[in-house]
Formats: structure tokens, C-alpha cells, sequence
């Protein structure tokens, strides 16, 4: 088999691998995508090339060429490992809350924010997407270990847990048109306009 390598340096974007049926499944690095172009798992493609991959002179005299498009739905044994809950981290959290405190509104940097329990944990609250929201030390220190009821203090926004679809929106950089539209099309509709692209 010929042996690839990328066209300049691999950019940053990745492709979106889904299941045959269309749902977003991870993220694959290029050379995940290669392996699964080369092995030829690939059930569809969709998208614009995110990666072009050089290879060696053929006998006919012409360099191979391995494209890598952005979206990539392969075919895959039913039983791949896929988290439908995204798991609970403080990056994602004030991603999700795009760095606002849900009590004051303003807009601050990760290091300046909290995890706050909107049901507080000393009284039972869960420590789930379900009952956390970002919120700057100040707020955070003034509700204490009250609800937001009994601290007068309203939230403004409900919080939930991101499905899968919404967790690789969270992580993914460089996200695509081709990819955010499959992406979307997995996010409740209610949710989809916090994700619109503000570029
Ligand atoms: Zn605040």
C-alpha cells in the first residue's frame, strides 16, 4: 500500500465521522480518515476536502492523491462505542454558558469562572449538566449554599445536557458549514440557535 503523507501541514480541521444513517458518531483525526478512506469503510462522504494526502509515483506515472472530505459516514459494526450524554467538565460547562455567569449576564474568562449547583450539593443537588451553570466567584459567593429562589437571584437560562451532536459542537474547532449541518440537524430545534455561527 502506498505510504501518505499531507499536503503541506494537515490544517486543523478535522473530518466528522457519522454512522451510516447520518448521525454525528466523533471527531477523526487525519489519519483516522485516511485509514478508514484507504480501508474502504467508507459508506458516504459529504463536504468539502479538509485534506489532501500525497502519495507515491504509480506505474502509470501519476502521484496518488488521498482526499479526506469533511464529513464521513462509514461503515461501522453496530456496537462502536458512542456517548450519547456529553460527560460533565468545567471546559465544556462555559462553553456551553458561552462564558457568561447565568446570574449576572457579563461575560468572563474560564479562569474566572465557577461551577455553581443551581440546587445546592449540601442540600442533595446533583452534581449533573441538568443542575450546574457557570457563574463568576462573586455571584457564586453571594447565593452560597441557597436556590436561586431563596437567594433572589434569577438564572438566565435553563440548564441541560448536551446531546452528542451539541458535545462535538462544544469541542470542535474549525467547524465546517458541510459538518455543522449535520451536526444541527442532531440538536433539539429548540437549541439549535445557540449554536449559530457568530463568524
Ligand atoms: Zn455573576
Amino acid at each position: 500500500m502506498d505510504r501518505y503523507y499531507a499536503h503541506a501541514a494537515p490544517r486543523t480541521s478535522r473530518s466528522l465521522l457519522l454512522n451510516e444513517a447520518g448521525s454525528p458518531v466523533r471527531w477523526l483525526s487525519w489519519q483516522e480518515a485516511a485509514l478508514a478512506v484507504m480501508d474502504r469503510n467508507v459508506a458516504w462522504s459529504a463536504g468539502e476536502t479538509v485534506t489532501v494526502l500525497r502519495g507515491g509515483i504509480q506505474r502509470d506515472g501519476v502521484r496518488s492523491l488521498l482526499t479526506l472530505p469533511a464529513v464521513v459516514a462509514l461503515r461501522m459494526p453496530h456496537d462502536v462505542p458512542t456517548r450519547e450524554r456529553a460527560p460533565l467538565c468545567n471546559p465544556l460547562l462555559f462553553k456551553r454558558d458561552r462564558g457568561l455567569c447565568l446570574y449576572c449576564g457579563e461575560q468572563f474568562h474560564d479562569k474566572d469562572l465557577t461551577r455553581d449547583h443551581v440546587y445546592p450539593r449540601c442540600r442533595g443537588g446533583v452534581d449533573a449538566w441538568e443542575n450546574v451553570v457557570s457563574a463568576c466567584r462573586a455571584c457564586n459567593q453571594r447565593k452560597g449554599g441557597r436556590s436561586p429562589e431563596e437567594a433572589g437571584m434569577e438564572l438566565l437560562a435553563v440548564p441541560y445536557a448536551p446531546n452528542r451532536a451539541e458535545h462535538l459542537i462544544l469541542e470542535g474547532r474549525h467547524i465546517l458549514a458541510d459538518q455543522m449541518e449535520f451536526l444541527l440537524a442532531a440538536v433539539p430545534s429548540a437549541r439549535r440557535g445557540r449554536y449559530a455561527r457568530d463568524d
